[in-house]
């Protein structure tokens, strides 16, 4: 089998030297463990900030260890009587070919309905993000007009369709391409689509407002547009800051924070795990989106480990519409 591993802090972008591919011998499983062969591993973007030796709400990736996150497979030998072989299951071990993990590490998943790549993405840690940051964080309320960055991203798309189908009057998002922004708007519902290379995001989102809740994937201009667009009392759910996650230097903040105070504006930082009393209703509630046609996504997928780092990069520049993916 083989892993990568990280063989260098990166400063600024990552280069293709910051990694490392490892070959492994295939485990046999111990008692109550299971060794499972990965169908499927997510890129993300939190992943950068874990290649940083700083201290966060996750622990550094370790060097010279393998990367992990989240990933589906099939059980192809067991030491548990709970979870047997041929299951499909979602865990945490990914960026590797084979995962040797404790049974109790390891989620069984329906795929009768949907692949197993959703787990990984509408149904998975993007779509349970999109659905605390709407409810939870930002309070939405029938009527509101919202305003998410990244909008053609994994958890962008789905918080662009959530929305709606939370009673959302209007929904506008960003993307960087005019093939995403006529995905948004042709496919997905959304009411208006803002393409941030085209002009700037500041003077595009002053013809759509005000705004009563606004979704922050990217930070950066995204969010001093955003704060010059919101409606009095408007709330900001701070999901990520993609804009500046590469920077080798602390980027400025908004210009206009003076007007949190004249608007009387709300802003909440979140992390989808603190929230994990919401996954049944998160369950409950975008599986019967997902039965009835209402909630759908794009993958971008990206074949082999062997091109991991790319697509980890990829997502970074954009390359993805929805999910970044990659296929082992
Ligand atoms: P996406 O699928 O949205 O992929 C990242 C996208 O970011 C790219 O496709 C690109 O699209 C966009 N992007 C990159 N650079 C910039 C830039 N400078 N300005 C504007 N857009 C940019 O990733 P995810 O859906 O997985 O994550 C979206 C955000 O949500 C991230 O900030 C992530 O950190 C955050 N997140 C937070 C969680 C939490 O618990 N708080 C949990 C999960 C995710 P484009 O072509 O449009 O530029």
């Amino acid at each position: 089998s083989r892993e990568i591993h990280l063989a260098s802090r990166p400063h600024g972008w990552p280069t293709p030297e910051n990694f490392r591919t490892v070959e492994t011998e295939l485990p046999d499983p111990g008692p109550d463990e299971v060794l499972v062969r990965n169908t499927f591993m997510s890129v993300d973007p939190y992943m950068r900030g874990r290649m940083n030796d700083v201290k966060s709400y996750v622990p550094p990736f370790a060097l010279d260890a393998p990367l992990d996150g989240g990933a589906v497979g099939e059980v192809v030998a067991s030491g548990s009587t709970d979870v047997r072989v041929g299951d499909t299951v979602l865990h945490q071990a990914g960026w590797r070919t084979h995962a040797l993990l404790p049974a109790r590490a390891v989620r069984r998943v329906d795929v009768s309905q949907v692949p197993a790549s959703a787990y990984l993405g509408a149904l998975g840690m993007p779509g349970m993000t999109a659905y605390v940051g709407l409810t939870r964080v930002a309070e939405l309320k029938e009527g509101d007009t919202v305003f998410v960055s990244g909008a053609a991203g994994a958890v962008g798309s789905a918080v662009g369709q959530m929305a709606r189908l939370l009673g959302a009057s209007k929904v506008i998002g960003s993307a960087g391409s005019p093939e995403k922004c006529a995905w948004l708007t042709d496919e997905l519902g959304f009411d208006v689509a803002l393409d941030y290379k085209a002009a700037p995001i500041g003077r595009q989102l002053r013809e759509h407002g005000p705004v009563d809740v606004y979704f922050d994937n990217v930070g950066g201009d995204h969010l001093e547009a955003a704060i010059f667009a919101m409606a009095d009392f408007g709330r900001i759910a701070a999901c990520g800051a993609i804009a500046d996650y590469n920077a080798d230097a602390p980027v400025p903040g908004p210009r206009n924070l003076m007007m949190m105070v004249s608007k009387r504006l709300t802003m909440r930082g979140f992390i989808v795990t603190d929230h994990g009393d919401a996954t049944s209703e998160f369950y409950r509630r975008a599986g019967a989106w997902v039965a009835d046609g209402s909630l759908t996504w794009r993958e971008t997928v990206v074949d082999g480990l062997d091109h991991a780092v790319d697509a980890f990069l990829g997502l970074h520049r954009g390359d993805n519409t929805g999910k970044m993916l990659v296929r082992l």
